[in-house]
């Protein structure tokens, strides 16, 4: 902890000087206090500058030196505005000197040769306070309900305390549990009561390591410390402080700890990982402290990766779309009907990525629609190519997220590609999960009637893995049920499944729609399937999914 303390006051300062004897003497007077560093000249002043992690607090700097000298140094700072953000004062023997640097820019000068040592460091304490008040001075500084920093003034003095600390640090986020429960059953007055209380707990507790804090936002705090082990101690003392106020209901704390291994990371970026790791615990009453693991910084970084690489994904067809057939079951020979467009990521770097790693994604930030759209486009353009060289029809199922519900422009959308590849909307069938129905029933209705209106068939997906209520299903209009996979799997090894399947069967005949089995994978369930009455089957049985190429044969063997 000490070591913080020493490293929060040291901040770094460059010295710029040719003459060996005047760093000495400077070095002498600041490095009580400082980081210094040095230069010969200010070519080597900006290097230091452009290359270093350390962020300077000030720049001592001679104006006669060989190389760069100091008033080129000054020129060239000026129009730099990162440069311009560390203070510049100017050490000269010549009055007249003073003025002209002072124009260009320095905050402030030194006479040479060096007065008294006490007199130099009082003034650059000054130019660096005046400079880091400079920008703190903009945002509110104290919360009003608890007296702890805003989170705007926090993070500006996070980024100000960072560069000048040299041990490892922490960004804490703790949340109270149930909180919005407290100021329900208290009141606001009482809940800003013990927020208060909260925070100046945590203050006390956080003066140990001189740490600092804020309240980010409602009953959400933020701690910057030096790094430590011993938080679930900390917390504990809080909890234990908190049990004695005379509330019935216990207040409970918890804290999402994130490390910093990153210099180059952004403030905000950071506690927001701690906040990951903080509300990953939200709800489990046993765990109070959570680690950033760096299972969960790779899981980040690994789909913002998959978000900046959708387009080129697409345009360079790693993202392709694969075909699994279905086939009829209640006749003599099972025959072919139609097929479902899956789609298919093989990253040039990352390899294969599963549909279930980036759908769920892409559906929580917008891009399934980008996604679906070229799908569709895809599964229409074969359906025509597939008719053109073999005279036959083969439907594609394309799935439908519930995201696209949503899309304004969605009943256009899928008209205007069957008039581009002259299909029926009877080739290009529509699945949406059943959880969609559920989600937002009047809007998803509505939007269904319309393209029902239009001819396209309606297949409602992985039936039987939501919450539709069988009252709903009489108003749900739906073409084809398609049952949820887990009960196939299952179907011969458990009798409930077996149950549930036939239940499923009669639902649909009482519908009046067929019913798809898929993740039908043997030759037994097949047959149970046929008996019971199923119309359609999908499955590993058949086929995996494949490309249009592997597809062929399938429709060549109906042709036979
Ligand atoms: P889903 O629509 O229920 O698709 C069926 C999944 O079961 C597919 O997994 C398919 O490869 C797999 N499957 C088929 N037969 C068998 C079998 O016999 N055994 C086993 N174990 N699995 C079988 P996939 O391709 O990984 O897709 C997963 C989910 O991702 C899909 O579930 C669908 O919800 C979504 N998805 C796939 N492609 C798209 C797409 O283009 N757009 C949208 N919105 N979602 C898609
Ligand atoms: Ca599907
Ligand atoms: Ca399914």
């Amino acid at each position: 902890m000490n070591e913080m303390t020493a490293a929060v006051l040291k901040r770094n300062i460059l010295i710029v000087d040719d003459e060996i004897i005047n760093r000495e003497i400077l070095g002498n007077f600041l490095s009580e206090n400082y980081l210094v560093t040095y230069a010969d000249n200010g070519r080597e002043a900006l290097d230091i500058l452009a290359s270093s992690t350390r962020q300077y607090s000030l720049i001592l700097l001679d104006l006669i030196m060989p190389g760069m000298s100091g008033f080129e140094f000054l020129e060239y700072r000026s129009r730099d505005s990162a440069l311009k953000q560390t203070p510049v004062i100017v050490m000269t023997s010549e009055k007249g000197a003073e003025v002209k640097s002072i124009r260009m820019g320095a905050a402030d000068f030194i006479t040479k040769p060096f007065g008294m040592p006490e007199v130099i460091l009082a003034r650059c304490e000054r130019i660096i306070e005046l400079s880091e008040d400079k920008s703190i001075i903009r945002s509110i500084e104290k919360d009003a309900v608890t007296g702890l920093y805003t989170k705007e003034f926090f993070f500006e003095y996070v980024r100000q305390l960072m560069p000048r600390i040299e041990g490892e640090t922490d960004a804490v986020v703790l949340n109270i549990d149930r909180f919005r429960l407290m100021n329900e059953l208290f009141g606001r007055k009482e809940g800003n009561a013990i927020l208060a209380k909260v925070a100046e707990l945590i203050r006390e507790v956080i003066l140990t390591v001189k740490g600092i804090a804020c309240r980010a936002e409602a009953d959400t705090f933020m701690v910057f410390c030096a790094h430590q082990e011993g938080y679930p101690a900390m917390l504990a003392r809080i909890q234990h402080e908190l049990s004695k106020l005379t509330h019935t209901l216990r207040i409970r704390l918890r804290a999402g700890v994130c490390p910093n291994t990153d210099s180059s990371l952004m403030v905000e970026t950071w506690f927001d990982r701690a906040k990951s790791a903080c509300d990953r615990i939200r709800g489990d009453y046993i765990r109070q402290v959570e680690l950033y693991s760096t299972g969960q910084h790779e899981r980040a970084v690994f789909r913002e990766r998959l978000i900046s690489d959708i387009d080129k994904a697409i345009a360079n067809r790693d993202i392709r779309v694969y075909y699994q057939p279905k086939y009829r079951i209640q006749g003599d020979q099972p025959r072919l009907s139609s097929a479902e467009a899956l789609v298919r990521w093989i990253h040039p770097e990352l390899g294969f990525i599963s549909p279930g790693e980036f759908i769920p994604l892409f559906e929580s930030n917008g891009l399934i629609q980008k996604l679906d759209n070229y799908v569709w486009r895809e599964a229409a353009r074969q359906v025509m190519q597939w008719k053109e060289t073999y005279g036959v029809s083969v439907p594609v199922s394309v799935n439908v997220s519930r995201v696209d519900i949503y899309d304004p422009e969605l009943e256009d959308k899928l008209a205007r590609l069957l008039e581009t590849f002259h299909l029926d909307p009877g080739e290009l069938m529509l699945e949406i999960t059943e959880t969609a129905y559920a989600d937002n029933a009047d809007n998803l209705i509505e939007v269904v009637q319309k393209l029902r209106g239009r001819g396209f068939m309606i297949e409602m997906d992985d039936f039987g893995s939501g919450y539709s209520s069988l009252n709903m299903l009489t108003t749900i209009p739906i073409d084809v049920l398609k049952m949820d996979m887990k009960f196939i799997r299952n179907m011969l090894r458990d009798e409930k499944s077996l149950r549930l399947v036939e239940l499923i069967v009669d639902i649909a005949q009482f519908l009046g729609v067929p019913v798809v089995a898929e993740g039908v994978e043997e030759e037994a369930q097949l047959r149970v399937l046929k008996e019971m009455g199923c119309a359609c089957i999908q499955g590993y049985y058949f086929s995996k999914p494949v490309l249009p190429a592997d597809f062929v044969p399938f429709i060549e063997a109906e042709q036979a």
